[in-house]
């Protein structure tokens, strides 16, 4: 059981079934197998994976006057960590997303990790005479949950769908982050051991580095926090995060004059992972900042074939531009096999338009034989318009068995991963 979607009180009980209200009034009835509680304050839990199955009416925005985050301006040129990043990996990569903008791909994930990160900014601003430090909590998760679901269903190239089951594990990682900050959950706490540094916006003194530090402690230590909503790493820190941490300890080391005593990343509900960072190692990291803005600043005004592209696994995986990118498209085998990645080429065979329950299909002749490829909402769209006799490559294909034929079949998520006669359908 996790924590539950909303309060719940129970009208009705039959031997096997509880009627459930919901707080904003939406009673369903649930088998007593998957509801637990009341707990001590009298609230019910449901189980996530029935909630996922029978997904229910997200929570109205609750009429709480909620704080609204307030936000410093970028100052133009200062390059981030994450910027950085992208281009030690792959300075083509940097091209598209930061010089060409392609568009990105919208995940539903990173509107979950920035609903998390503004509740966890913005409970320590809250008027506890009014309601108690969970109702506020979920409140600011759902205002933000509402208008990330509104930006994600209104995208042009959004990947899956909007799963509200998630709703209720953010809430958990929230109250994780909140406990681990203040030691409980009792507004005495949370009053008076708000972290006095939030989102943080620093730059270093020659406003080329830049970061916003979820969190600061600076009395008695001065402690760095970078939330993620992910699972820990297994093996420690990876690359990426030493690197995060040591330019987070630069911008600290200018503002107050001394490095932080702890870096610490909190992978909320799960655990925390630590490392103190030293002199010598920031010092590169700043250096290296350094040289990589430099390049950057060489390489704006030039075209796509200056910016050196690195297709690799690791690389490749996460990046947006793969639609756009010849040398990824190029680096792909043709062997196609089950699970995500795979690059389809083919000719069209047939095609069919979505239709009620059923979604948009091509059929390709590959040069393995001939494979069926589906996809819901605006990719099964595009793919239903192809017509016989095009060359079609889909990319980031998920391949799986049917449960029905036994065939391998496609399935294709990203409008823009459908490229038709060398042209990408979704920007025609
Ligand atoms: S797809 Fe791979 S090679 Fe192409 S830009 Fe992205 S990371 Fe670089």
């Amino acid at each position: 059981m996790s924590a539950v979607e909303g309060k719940w009180k129970i009208i009705r009980e039959t031997e096997k079934a509880l009627f459930l209200e919901r707080g904003d009034g939406i009673q369903r009835w649930f088998p007593k197998s998957v509801v637990s509680g009341p707990d001590s304050n009298g609230r019910m839990e449901v189980a996530d994976w029935f909630l996922g199955k029978e997904p229910l009416p997200p929570l109205e925005t609750s009429d709480l006057e909620l704080p609204a985050p307030e936000r410093g301006e970028w100052r133009q040129g200062a390059i981030s960590y994450s910027q950085v990043s992208t281009f030690r990996a792959c300075p083509r990569a940097y091209y598209f997303g930061r010089i060409r903008r392609v568009p990105s791909a919208m995940r539903q994930s990173q509107f979950l990790g920035s609903a998390v990160h503004e509740a966890l900014e913005l409970i320590y601003d809250c008027d506890f005479d009014t309601a108690v430090p969970e109702d506020y909590l979920a409140a600011l998760l759902r205002r933000r949950w509402n208008t990330g679901k509104a930006e994600f269903e209104r995208g042009r190239r959004q990947l899956g769908r909007w799963d509200e089951s998630k709703f209720s594990p953010a809430l958990d990682q929230a109250r994780w982050g909140v406990a681990q900050a203040t030691g409980d959950f009792s507004v005495e706490s949370i009053t008076g051991r708000a972290p006095p540094g939030r989102e943080k916006m620093m730059f270093s003194g020659d406003s080329r580095i830049g970061g916003i530090i979820d969190v600061m402690f600076t009395d008695p230590e001065l402690i760095t926090v970078d939330y993620k909503t992910g699972k820990a790493p297994e093996g420690g820190l990876g690359d990426d995060q030493q690197l995060q941490g040591l330019i987070y300890s630069h911008l600290v080391r200018e503002e107050y004059d001394r490095l932080p005593d702890r870096v610490e990343f909190w992978y909320l509900g799960d655990t925390k992972v630590t490392f103190i960072p030293d002199e010598a190692k920031v010092a590169e990291v700043a250096e290296l900042m350094h040289e990589a803005s430099d390049t950057i600043d060489e390489l704006r005004e030039m075209d796509e074939g200056h910016w050196e592209a690195r297709p690799s696994e690791t690389a490749c995986k996460w990046c947006d531009a793969k639609p756009w990118c010849s040398p990824y498209q190029d680096s792909i085998s043709d062997q196609i096999g089950e699970g995500r990645g795979n690059l389809v080429r083919g000719e069209v065979l047939e095609s069919l338009q979505p239709e009620g329950k059923r979604p948009g299909s091509v059929t390709v002749q590959t040069g393995d034989g001939e494979l069926k490829l589906k996809g819901w909402g605006r990719p099964g769209g595009l793919l239903g318009e192809l017509l016989p006799g095009q060359e079609v490559q889909c990319i980031d294909t998920w391949i799986s068995r049917s449960e029905y034929s036994g065939e391998l079949e496609g399935l294709v998520s990203d409008p823009y991963a459908i490229i038709v006669d060398g042209y990408i359908k979704a920007e025609k």
